[in-house]
């Protein structure tokens, strides 16, 4: 995957490698690996955080309904929650990968995958989406600004996986661009 030169709009790496250079989508990678992770950790156990301070998190009535409804499957993924009123839950503790996202957008996102799914079963079936919500979450954002060491070390880590080249969505990662190939661009060759 090379080496990071530079960041642009916030939102691409350029990495120079040894025959091109390679322009990497720095959130659908990013979240590739989340999601690798999490998934990992899912089939284990997904490690925690503990909340110190509690999040209210304001819901619709019936989105408060669909997270109290799956409660127990919704421990597996590493979140703790309890109703608060009507129309919010406080959440008390969530999995350890996300302790950087903003948590009341991730609990509103998984709350309206919830109330799609009514039962236990059709939860199942939804699990990859609701793990890819939370990778989303979990994930450096575009807009943000990473240092050549940040983006190295997303470089390295993605060439330890198999499916980095890939997003959740199908979509490419990262794509290459050989020296051969922009020579031909400027009609050298
Ligand atoms: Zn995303």
């Amino acid at each position: 995957m090379g080496f990071a030169k530079a960041q642009i709009q916030k939102t691409y790496i350029i990495s120079q490698t040894q025959d091109g250079f390679i322009l990497v989508d720095q959130h659908a990678s990013h979240e590739r690996l989340t999601y690798e992770k999490l998934q990992k950790a899912y089939t284990e156990q997904i490690k925690t955080q503990l909340l110190l301070i509690p999040e209210v998190v304001d819901l619709t009535e019936s989105e408060v309904e669909a997270l109290c409804h799956h409660k127990e499957e919704m421990q597996k993924l590493g979140f703790s929650y309890d109703r608060f009123g009507q129309n919010a839950v406080m959440v008390r503790e969530i999995p350890a990968l996300l302790k950087q996202s903003d948590i009341k957008a991730l609990t509103k996102d998984i709350a309206e995958i919830l109330e799609e799914t009514k039962t236990a079963f059709a939860l199942k079936e939804r699990i990859k989406d609701i793990l890819a919500s939370m990778s989303c979450h979990g994930s450096i954002r575009a807009g943000r600004e990473l240092s050549l060491n940040d983006m190295n070390a997303l470089l390295r880590e993605m060439e330890q996986n198999n499916f980095a080249g890939e997003c959740i969505h199908g979509r490419p990662t990262y794509i290459e661009l050989k020296l051969k190939d922009i020579e031909k661009l400027f009609n050298r060759s």
